[in-house]
């Protein structure tokens, strides 16, 4: 991952200091030497991250802060506040003026590229999404708030895992002022907890004395259900190589003991915001999914689908030697539906053919509306007679009984037209063609009727 990262210190040696690291990172680097000089930089320029010293002349770090989270242009740029004195008051502060993390300085290299990455991740998230709100606006999609509503800051569910009686009271105490927050004392029973309820956010000590913590963290991460849900470690001072071993296996953020509450909420309320972005794009991609390839108005596989999947089974059937047949029905004197009883109507006399059609089909058959008043039926493993069969059984079905629309019994028929694979020639497109012809057929001969053989 690159990102734009805005260092600003007024000691020219703290910058350079912090770029060089940063860098051999790969990221980005721009510089301010003063809070005035960096928003004029972020006025300008697209910045992903900005690090914030505390201590300036003139304009402190806190007051440039709040001006940044002010200016509707600049307030979605996480900022971290790096401060030399370890003062929970500078803490306050900094959350106060709207920081989203601090660093104290000497700045540990670990804490450096795991808060700059964590931040850059949520910004990147964040700009994603409003991308995709302005392309929605204009595929006149409405903004119907749900984004907001998913990710608006609301108390979320803490597991914290620590097995230090005295700790793990004060740490619990301490989530439990912004969240729902409950204990467990050991590894395998964090891990039955997280089977059976559902956490925002897991927080778990790598000292535990009787389980491994760090296993405990790579078996959240490989197991499904709890692949993206946010861990945070609590590490001992000295431990820094299970700790580098824990970001490496994926684990999101971390605490050094001793654990500084102020710090402890920062950090759980940031990665609590970065699951509640990613589960709703995750959510959203899947119905984006789910609506390409179903048709809204019957629920049955849209043409694209369709197409997509023919063509599977017919390279299938011609290699195998199995049978494939294709049915096209079309509804007769659909337009007379809508000029008669109204759109409306017409609109739910394709929904009940829909659930005609679906009655007549099995679980491999693939069901799809083509568009307008036409439906296509793929089965697999079926020749001629039989097609036609089920050609005739829905023709019968739908002819039978009126379908009742409101309060109006209307009348409906359907014509049909199968085609059946017949040599290895044979496309998607020419079993299609034979269908249609055989369709063109039925309509001629006097619709309400089946033709298989068009020929
Ligand atoms: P035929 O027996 O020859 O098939 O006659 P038809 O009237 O069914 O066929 P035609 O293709 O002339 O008209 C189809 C009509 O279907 C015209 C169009 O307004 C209507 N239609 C297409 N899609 C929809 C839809 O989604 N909802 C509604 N209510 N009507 C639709
Ligand atoms: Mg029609
Ligand atoms: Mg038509």
């Amino acid at each position: 991952m690159t990102a734009r990262v805005l260092v600003v210190d007024d000691i020219l040696a703290n910058v350079k200091l912090l770029e060089a690291r940063l860098q051999a990172e790969y990221f980005e680097v721009l510089t301010a030497n003063s809070g005035q000089q960096a928003l004029d930089v972020l006025a300008r320029e697209s910045v992903d991250v900005v690090l914030l010293d505390v201590m300036m002349p003139g304009m402190d770090g806190f007051e440039a802060c709040r001006r940044i989270k002010a200016n509707h242009q600049t307030h979605h740029i996480p900022v971290v506040m790096v401060t030399a004195l370890d003062q929970p008051s500078d803490k306050v502060l900094g959350l106060e003026s709207g920081a989203d993390d601090f660093l104290t300085k000497p700045v540990d290299d670990i804490a450096l590229v795991t808060r700059v990455k964590n931040l850059a991740r949520l910004k990147m998230l964040n700009d994603e999404m409003m991308m995709r709100a302005s392309t929605g606006r204009e595929m006149g999609i409405p903004d119907d708030g749900s984004y907001a509503r998913a990710v608006s800051p609301r108390a979320g569910r803490v597991l914290l895992v620590d097995d230090h009686p005295r700790s793990a009271a004060r740490l619990l105490e301490v989530l439990k002022k912004s969240n729902a927050a409950v204990a467990e004392f050991a590894a395998q029973q964090a891990l039955e907890r997280l089977a059976e309820e559902e956490f925002d956010i897991v927080v778990v000590s790598l000292s535990l004395q009787d389980s491994d913590g760090l296993r405990l963290c790579s078996q959240i991460r490989s197991v499904e259900r709890t692949r993206h849900l946010p861990v945070i470690m609590l590490v001992e001072p000295g431990d820094e190589a299970r700790l580098l071993r824990g970001l490496d296996m994926g684990v999101n953020d971390y605490l050094m003991r001793p654990i500084d509450r102020h710090e402890l909420l920062a950090r759980v309320k940031t990665q609590i915001k970065r699951k509640r972005h990613s589960d709703f794009l995750r959510r959203r991609l899947a119905e984006s999914v789910e609506m390409s390839v179903t048709d809204p108005l019957t629920g049955l596989h849209n043409r694209r689908y369709m197409e997509g999947h023919l063509k599977t089974l017919v390279g299938e059937a011609l290699r195998t030697g199995r049978a494939l047949s294709i049915l096209v029905a079309d509804i007769d004197y659909f337009k007379l539906v809508n000029d008669n009883h109204g759109h409306v109507a017409g609109d739910a006399v394709l929904k009940e053919f829909a659930d005609r059609l679906k009655r007549n089909t099995r679980g491999v058959d693939l069901a799809c509306r083509l568009g307008g008043e036409e439906f296509v039926l793929i089965m697999p493993d079926t020749d001629l007679k039989h097609a036609y069969q089920v050609g005739e059984r829905l023709r019968a079905c739908v002819a039978a009984d009126d379908f009742e629309i409101g309060s109006e019994q209307i009348r409906i028929t359907a014509s049909v037209g199968i085609g059946v694979l017949e040599n290895s020639e044979d496309t998607p497109e020419t079993l299609f063609q034979r269908a249609d012809n055989a369709l063109y057929l039925a309509k001629r001969r006097g619709r309400n009727q089946v033709v298989a053989d068009a020929a």
